[in-house]
């Protein structure tokens, strides 16, 4: 089996690691700050890291941003997780996340069909789908972003809160 290590960016050796903070109380944020001092690809969808901070804990999803990219990054679960006593606050993880040879990261130019307003997409999408597997990662990151998709139509995320709003006085 071919196994390629994803493109993660390892500028410098601090990244940060965002946690799915949707789960904690936003003054929580601080004090969880994480970042990634390596990552290695072990299996498909397996991976091992090290990194530093506090806070994490197995079963919490983890985002690790993807090189090339300026918005987007891959959900990991923590599968196990060691703090070591020497280095103080360093940790080494065993992540899982989708399986995949290699990715490629999309750019598209979408407009919004009410207000025109033009938005530079990114998505990620395996190197072997097809457009029509292209279309549907594109869709679903639009929708991740808050856009709304009707009928062929892209609403931006600011037209959309628009309409919901005009809808609800009616
Ligand atoms: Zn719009």
């Amino acid at each position: 089996m071919n196994i390629r290590s994803i493109a993660i960016n390892l500028i410098g050796d601090d990244i940060p690691l965002q946690k799915n903070y949707r789960k904690t109380s936003p003054g929580k944020r601080s004090a969880d700050a994480n970042s990634l001092l390596s990552f290695t690809s072990l299996n498909p969808g397996s991976f091992s890291a090290e990194g530093k901070g506090k806070g994490l804990e197995v079963g919490e999803t983890v985002f690790v941003s993807l090189k090339g990219s300026k918005t987007l990054s891959l959900p990991l679960m923590i599968k196990s997780i060691t703090y070591l006593i020497e280095p103080a606050d360093h940790w080494q993880a065993e992540l899982e996340g989708e399986s995949f040879g290699s990715l490629n990261i999309y750019t598209w130019q979408v407009n919004c069909d009410s207000c025109q307003q033009p938005y530079p997409l990114e998505f990620v999408s395996r190197s072997d789908d097809d457009s029509s597997a292209q279309i549907f990662h594109a869709e679903t990151r639009l929708t991740a972003l808050g856009w709304l998709l009707d009928n062929g139509q892209h609403i931006c995320p600011v037209c959309a809160s628009k309409e919901s709003r005009e809808s609800q006085l009616h």
